[in-house]
């Protein structure tokens, strides 16, 4: 056979790019443009990366650790991903069990291609992180999204899981603290699903527990495998340092899980990107093993802007808000502003109208729910200063009131 005529493989035109660097993107033109755009759309922390974690990588780089590591992280790192996960979620993983990669979302998308065959369907409980069905769609998988109500506290029912599954289900993704509703599940609700998992021993379970330590409602999050560990010879432990620690531009998670699979991941990395930075790796291992002791604050912050933002919100017509129990972002319904007319005389018809609406009319940006699956819906980010956040609700409040 001659080689295709497009150059770009078919794989490709499976996944589209991601609406939040789209959105990220037409902010940053407008910007440029000298429009003075308030930015809703960030998903990473507004805060420096703690200064002993800085320092510590440029130690790291003083000490020459500037050469390639172990494809799947150093051994020091891994056993503080190890100790961490004893400490702060009770489950037992050494450090041949762990592997480092360049981000969760690397973890994520490895994870993927070392286990799906075409059309393996992964149920994605939605509203989801854009990113999933994608990495799956790109690994020859079939997203199964399953719409959680916003009744249902926006959390996956063992009713629906149930009805999900198929004899072609390979996974099941949950993400608690999710993004993008802060939905986070209790023991009781982890424990129902759990029941489900065990009667479908072929369901493997990945859990993205990137924003499990951004929490408003003082409770700790409880992992699944705390809950039922009859799973653990079929779960992928998703986590990394990105949101925790402020560090979205180092690069570094982490997966944790059955041998198997752990080292295929390495054999795919032996092959592909290799080890994750060295000087990232040094900064990730002061994180894991230094006290914690910015984060109280960095989580009352992040729980006085939800709060301001969830009552500036509320007093708007024809928006409404849930209180998130984690993560840093607001799900706001806008169902209230569908089918009014603006003053260029168009319909508002989905929310991606709406989000266009705000950002022409109010100079506010923010993604819409479309993309997270379910609609309609706006993803406002609160990980910016609350003069931001009280700023934009005056601003769209304003430009609501312009609707007929
Ligand atoms: N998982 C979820 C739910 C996220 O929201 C994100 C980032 O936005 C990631 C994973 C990716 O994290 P990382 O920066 O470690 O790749």
């Amino acid at each position: 056979m001659p080689v295709s005529s497009s150059r770009i493989a078919a794989r490709m035109r499976r996944i589209k790019p991601s609406p939040t660097s789209a959105a990220q993107d037409r902010t940053a033109q407008l910007k440029r443009e000298g429009r003075d755009i308030i930015n809703l759309v960030v998903g990473e922390p507004d805060f420096d990366t703690p200064e002993p974690i800085r320092k510590a990588a440029c130690a790291a780089i003083e000490r020459g650790e500037t050469r390639y590591t172990q494809t799947s992280g150093t051994l020091a790192l891994r056993e503080a991903i190890s100790a961490k996960f004893e400490r702060e979620n009770g489950l037992k993983y050494s450090p041949s069990e762990i592997i480092v990669t360049c981000g969760a979302k690397h973890a994520i998308f490895n994870t993927l291609a070392v286990t799906l065959e075409a059309g393996d369907e992964v149920i994605i409980p939605a509203p989801y992180w854009v990113s999933y069905p994608d990495m799956t769609l790109a690994n020859d998988g079939t997203p199964v999204p399953v719409v959680c109500r916003e009744e249902d506290g926006f959390c996956l029912t063992p009713e629906a899981l149930e009805t999900a599954i198929t004899p072609r289900t390979r996974w099941l993704i949950l993400n608690s603290p999710n993004n993008p509703t802060g939905a986070a599940y209790s023991r009781e609700r982890l424990a129902e699903l759990a029941r489900v998992l065990m009667k479908h021993p072929q369901v493997l379970v990945m859990t993205d527990d990137i924003y499990e330590h951004i929490r408003f409602d003082g409770e700790q999050t409880t992992h699944l495998l705390v809950v039922e560990p009859g799973l653990r010879d079929r779960t992928v432990v998703i986590n990394g340092v990105s949101k925790t620690f402020a560090m979205t531009g180092w690069r570094i998670g982490y997966a944790a899980g059955p041998k198997d699979i752990i080292a295929a991941l390495d054999m795919l990395q032996s092959q592909s990107t290799s080890n994750p930075s060295s000087v990232s790796q040094a900064a990730a291992l002061a994180a894991l093993t230094q006290p914690m002791d910015f984060l109280p604050e960095w989580v009352a912050t992040y729980r006085r802007r939800r709060d301001r933002g969830l009552e500036l919100i509320n007093a708007i017509p024809g928006l409404s808000c849930r209180a998130p129990g984690g993560a840093f972002y607001l799900y706001v319904n806008c169902g209230g502003l569908i089918g009014k007319g603006t003053p260029d005389g168009a319909t508002l018809e989905s929310d991606l109208d709406v989000v266009m609406y705000l950002l022409e009319y109010a100079n506010v940006a923010m993604v819409a729910g479309t993309p997270y699956g379910v609609s309609p819906f706006l993803r406002m980010s609160i990980a910016t200063s609350e003069a931001n956040i009280e700023n934009a609700c005056l601003r769209m409040s304003a430009a609501i009131r312009k609707l007929k």
